[in-house]
């Protein structure tokens, strides 16, 4: 019996001497690691391969001496590896039971010496990229081997500080942003050790106050973060600052990154046996999966642990045969920035039939991110069709209720300011009875009462505010729009796979909660991680990945269900709806003790 590991990108090979003896020596070198079978032609091991239906899943090829006629070829997957065997003659008799078990035993050295990682991560967005920094900062997991596998290039030291650098003056933040809360910048810094170098950029601007409102109705409802006793309710980012930030903190802490790269190839295995490994095919991103036919580029990496984080449109979940349950909205988000008249830290949202529009501040505060969800005619006008200047007047149209964006019910403004108008005068005669109203429905609620600096002005109702004037960014401002969906895998988990981020889950971008939800998919596996190592357990074995998939499906599902309830709920614009809608708003702005549920909420639970 003689055994054989056979490359695929081999197998095309021609038998150039030259070649081969130089491949000779590489596989002399390795001979100590791998088991192999020694063969006339490589063509032959190729037959042989496809004979045992194993074609494009065994690694190596050695040439020498020949094959008898007649030989016959089994395929055996044993811990991942697809192991061919040559039998002859009386030898091919053997029952197949007995060759796995004898192959098995002879795997076991082949594995314990094949250089495997224990986390290969698909995907170095935000979410795969703070997992490898998460895993690699705890003295728990520090000693696990990490890889980081993305189809992008990688960024040059000169990139990375440009990112990590102030924003010089006159040139605009980037187009693409997030609203991080503070549990998300908590684990960015203590999880990770990454959220100081964004911090010392400048370029991360907190925002203290959120005013939401219905275009149609007028009701809004403002939250404080003062009265969460905290000093901010997120910060705005730009996302390639965050990356920066993580990228640095991976190579300081020697995370291993294979950049325009992509996964061909995982040979998953629905056995959870101890000490067996996930095969995975890295090729050139370039060529695509049919770069696996080409002997360039191509990588093999053994895991124990395989983590999607590969966006939306993960090919790993797809490899792995994990469907998603969701819908599209049939919208896009229009992104852009403008600058406003003054420096200001208020998040703004106005809800319009079409969707809604934010206006979040970035930088110094003078700048601002526009996040516009609309109909996809729209979002080509308002990215291609107009000017920076006339973008920035829309913006302003559309948050201030001008123009085309007028609320068919403007008159109702008028209403609900006179309603106002009584809850002021209710505010100042009620103020002591609402203060204690206010404490014994926090209790009734179970949020800690707030702590207030003696000059803090309670509020009963916060007045509604027109947000700043908006001009033009400049024509080098950026504008581009996204696709908006909803959806959720399947399975979070499968012996030795876990999903992560936008690869598990895509929420509507109204709340700014998706790459909250991603990084704590990374704090929650991260978790899971370092509680297996620390009781010995196999860290890719479905026990130690299930506490995950249960806490992350736990924070993720209502976030979902009541983003896309607002979702459905603002999008329709029949007067009953819209008022019933702004009454509830008015309502929720009157509650204090509701406004900061859901603030903390909002926050991350921080
Ligand atoms: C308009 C808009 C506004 C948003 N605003 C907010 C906000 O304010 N707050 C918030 O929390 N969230 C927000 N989100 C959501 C947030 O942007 C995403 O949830 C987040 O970017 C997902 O991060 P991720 O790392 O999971 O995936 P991604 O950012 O998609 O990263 C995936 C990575 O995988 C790589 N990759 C993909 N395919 C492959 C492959 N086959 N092989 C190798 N590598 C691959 C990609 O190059 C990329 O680096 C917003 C989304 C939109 C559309």
């Amino acid at each position: 019996m003689t055994l054989v590991d056979v490359s695929p990108s081999r197998l095309t090979d021609d038998d150039d001497d030259d070649e081969d003896d130089e491949d000779d020596d590489e596989d002399a070198a390795r001979a100590s690691t791998s088991l192999e079978l020694i063969l006339p032609r490589r063509r032959s091991a190729a037959a042989a391969a496809a004979a045992a239906g194993a074609t494009g899943v065994a690694r190596r090829v050695t040439r020498g001496t020949a094959l008898a006629r007649g030989a016959v070829a089994r395929a055996h997957a044993i811990g991942g590896v697809i192991v061919i065997m040559m039998m002859t003659g009386p030898t091919a008799a053997v029952s197949d039971a007995i060759m796995s078990r004898a192959l098995a035993r002879a795997f076991a050295s082949h594995a314990a010496s094949t250089r495997a990682h224990d986390v290969v991560i698909a995907g170095g967005g935000v979410a795969g990229a703070a997992l490898a920094c998460a895993l690699k900062s705890n003295p728990r997991t520090a000693a696990l081997s990490v890889v980081v596998i993305d189809r992008a290039r990688g960024r040059g030291d000169d990139e990375l500080a440009r990112a990590l650098a102030p924003l010089a003056a006159n040139a605009p933040p980037e187009a693409r942003c997030v609203a991080l809360t503070p549990r998300s910048m908590s684990f960015l810094e203590h999880g990770c050790g990454s959220w100081t170098r964004v911090e010392e950029s400048r370029r991360a601007r907190a925002f203290d106050v959120m005013q939401v409102w219905d275009g149609v109705g007028g009701g809004h409802v403002t939250y404080d973060a003062r009265e969460c006793g905290a000093d901010a309710l997120g910060r705005v980012v730009e996302t390639n600052v965050v990356l920066a930030a993580l990228e640095t903190r991976m190579r300081e802490l020697g995370v291993e990154r294979m950049y325009g790269k992509t996964i061909a190839e995982a040979s998953a295995s629905d056995e959870d046996a101890p000490g067996t490994l996930t095969r995975v095919t890295v090729v050139d991103a370039a060529s695509g999966s049919d770069a696996k036919t080409d002997a360039g580029g191509e990588v093999e990496l053994h895991a124990r642990l395989v983590v999607a984080a590969d966006g939306p449109k993960s090919a790993m979940r797809k490899m792995a045969k994990i469907k998603v349950g969701g819908w599209g909205y049939g919208q896009r988000a229009v992104c852009g920035t403008v600058k406003t008249e003054h420096a200001h830290s208020t998040a703004w949202q106005r809800f319009l039939p079409t969707g809604p529009i934010a206006l979040l501040p970035i930088g110094d505060g003078t700048y601002s991110n526009v996040v516009w969800t609309t109909t996809p005619d729209e979002a080509k006008r308002l990215t291609e069709e107009i000017t920076a200047e006339e973008f920035a007047k829309e913006v302003n149209d559309a948050l201030q209720g001008y123009g085309a964006y007028k609320s068919a019910h403007q008159e109702d403004l008028n209403r609900f300011a006179a309603l106002r108008a009584v809850e002021d005068a209710a505010e100042a005669t009620f103020k002591p009875l609402a203060r204690v109203m206010s404490a014994t429905l926090s209790r009734a609620v179970g949020v800690p009462p707030v702590h207030r600096d003696e000059d803090h002005t309670y509020e009963l109702a916060p007045r509604f505010q027109y947000p700043p004037e908006c001009t033009s960014a400049g024509e080098k401002s950026e504008r581009g729009s996204f696709p908006l969906s909803t959806h959720h895998a399947f399975h979070l988990v499968k012996p030795r796979l876990a999903l992560i981020g936008d690869a598990a889950h895509v929420v509507h971008p109204l709340g700014g909660q998706g790459l909250n939800l991603g990084l704590r998919d990374a704090e929650l596996l991260a978790d899971a991680v370092s509680e297996a190592a620390a009781l010995g357990q196999d860290i890719g074995s479905i026990n130690a990945l299930k506490p995950y998939a249960r806490a992350s499906v736990a924070a993720n599902v209502p976030m979902m269900a009541a983003l896309d309830g607002l979702q459905k709920l603002f999008s329709v614009d029949a007067y009953p709806v819209a008022l019933a809608r702004s009454i509830g708003l008015a309502a929720v702005n009157a509650a204090a003790p509701i406004r900061r549920n859901i603030a903390f909420y909002a926050m991350g639970g921080a």
